[in-house]
């Protein structure tokens, strides 16, 4: 049965996890309200219900593992970007430009009962750009009558329109059919390591030092620095040499020419690190060590790691440290981080340039755990082991057991664990805790899934 649940969701199982492929990435791209969520669920089917991610952890709100007919993809809930009102437009656009980075097929959704709007209008002269393929789903096409509204949207420029129902399933077949003719045979390398600079996002809140950090590498390296010029759908990177090896900086335009946002907004803040993590395999995240760790230091953190991406933590300015202000920061420290132990710490000073050769060993680490594939045979003696030794707690009479596990991707690493029954939350802890006791994982995110058999 192994075989055949594994077979289900896409994954061969006679492969090792060293030659899994990760799957290609399908991103739902549209406004708030046109029924992302809803198609989403759809596509998901029941499936997706009984895959548990672990509470607080290294949740994953906005990609899924999907399949259809058996071929596996990966679906990319660009939702969770959706703000108030007034970001509204500027959000879509910006959707529409990170599922054209990292997506291999888009689905934009249009709202078949409103027809297009301005908004629409504006997503759509980015996705028209695109080299990647673009699905215009008109959905709320509940019925035969509405198909000619749907048939309107022709008007978008983004060729056939494909009427959905996302609420009642009504043609959802059909476009899924669409989606793997569009699907390429290999998924695009977004991460590509090898061919080009590991990419890395300087984040953190307005003046932690994000700026003086960069002209601070830029100079002390013998260093080349490009910007790699930009369009709107690519922001200006930079290629800097650090510790003997290029790294390419992503998105970092604003912070060369020291461009400051002047409104300040948090908002704009946090969509601009949205998209750079988006587009990063690593976040720096730089704190002001002389300051307070503030509840915006905690969101961002938050955000790397919720992304995925490998993690480094700079505590900058470390030059106006005092003994006193030491001694909270280590109190802060110990109540913020508890959750991300593995996280590693560097101390440094952009101004000095104290303790910024630390930067790349560590970078290189956290890049390495998050590269790592364990082979399904010692995951699974280690997994046997650890089960036997402390067997999953009785519940309501029944004790579920633990069949099977299998790496599902990396970058960062995916697990997904068998069993015969519900896990506990805690005992998922228990064991990603073990998990990275005996493997490691030190900077990087792993997340860990349960499917239960039927
Ligand atoms: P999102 O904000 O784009 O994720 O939109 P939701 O999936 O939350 O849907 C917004 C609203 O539209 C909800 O009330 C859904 O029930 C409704 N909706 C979604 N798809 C359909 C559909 O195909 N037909 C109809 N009539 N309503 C739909
Ligand atoms: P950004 O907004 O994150 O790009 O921050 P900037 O690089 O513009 O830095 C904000 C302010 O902090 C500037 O006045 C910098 O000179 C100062 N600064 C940056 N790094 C350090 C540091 O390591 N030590 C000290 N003392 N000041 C720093």
């Amino acid at each position: 049965w192994v075989a055949s649940e594994l077979a289900e969701i896409g994954i061969d199982p006679d492969a090792d996890a060293d030659t899994l492929a990760p799957a290609p990435v399908v991103a739902v791209v549209g406004r708030p309200n046109v029924g992302k969520s809803t198609l989403v669920n759809r596509i998901l089917g029941r499936r997706a219900a009984v895959v548990q991610d672990v509470p607080g952890v290294t949740r994953d709100r906005v990609t899924y593992d999907a399949s259809w007919n058996g071929r596996r993809f990966t679906l990319m809930d660009t939702g969770g970007w959706e703000p108030d009102a007034s970001g509204m437009a500027a959000s879509v656009t910006l959707q529409a430009e990170h599922a054209m980075r990292n997506a291999d097929v888009v689905l934009f959704i249009v709202d078949t009962s409103v027809g297009a709007t301005v908004t629409d209008e504006q997503a759509v002269r980015v996705l028209r750009k695109a080299k990647t393929p673009v699905i215009l789903v008109a959905n709320k096409v509940d019925d035969a009558r509405a198909e000619s509204d749907a048939a309107a949207l022709w008007s978008l420029g983004l060729g056939e329109p494909y009427p959905v129902s996302a609420l009642h399933g009504r043609g959802s077949g059909d476009l899924l059919d669409v989606v793997l003719e569009s699907l390429p045979e290999a998924p695009r390398e977004t991460y590509r390591s090898y061919g080009g600079p590991r990419r890395v996002a300087l984040v953190g809140r307005p003046n932690v030092g994000k700026s003086s950090l960069l002209n601070k590498l830029a100079k002390e390296e013998r260093s080349v620095v490009h910007d790699v010029a930009g369009t709107t759908v690519d922001p200006v990177d930079s290629i800097v040499e650090v510790g003997g090896e290029m790294w390419r900086f992503v998105d970092t335009a604003g912070m060369r020419k020291r461009v400051k946002d002047a409104s300040g907004a948090e908002y704009y803040a946090s969509l601009r690190t949205a998209s750079a993590i988006e587009a990063a395999e690593i976040g720096v995240v730089l704190l002001d060590a002389s300051e307070v760790i503030s509840e915006q230091d905690q969101r961002i953190i938050t955000q790397v790691v919720e992304s995925g991406r490998a993690v480094v933590l700079a505590m900058n300015k470390w030059d106006l440290m005092s003994e006193d202000r030491r001694y909270y920061l280590d109190r802060e420290l110990e109540r913020d981080l508890v959750r991300i132990p593995w996280v590693q710490r560097i101390n440094i000073s952009a101004k000095t340039g104290r303790a910024v050769d630390k930067l790349a060993p560590a970078m290189r680490t956290a890049l390495a755990s998050w590269d790592t594939r364990v082979p399904t045979g010692k995951l699974n003696a280690w997994l046997s082991e650890i089960a036997s030794a402390h067997p999953h707690p009785v519940r309501s009479g029944k004790q579920p057991r633990i069949l099977f596990a299998t790496q599902a991707s990396a970058r960062p690493p995916r697990f997904i664990i068998f069993t015969t029954g519900f896990i506990d939350a805690q005992y998922l802890r228990f064991i990603e805790r073990r998990m990275r006791e005996d493997f490691g994982f030190i900077g990087s995110p792993i997340r860990i899934s349960v499917r239960e058999r039927k």
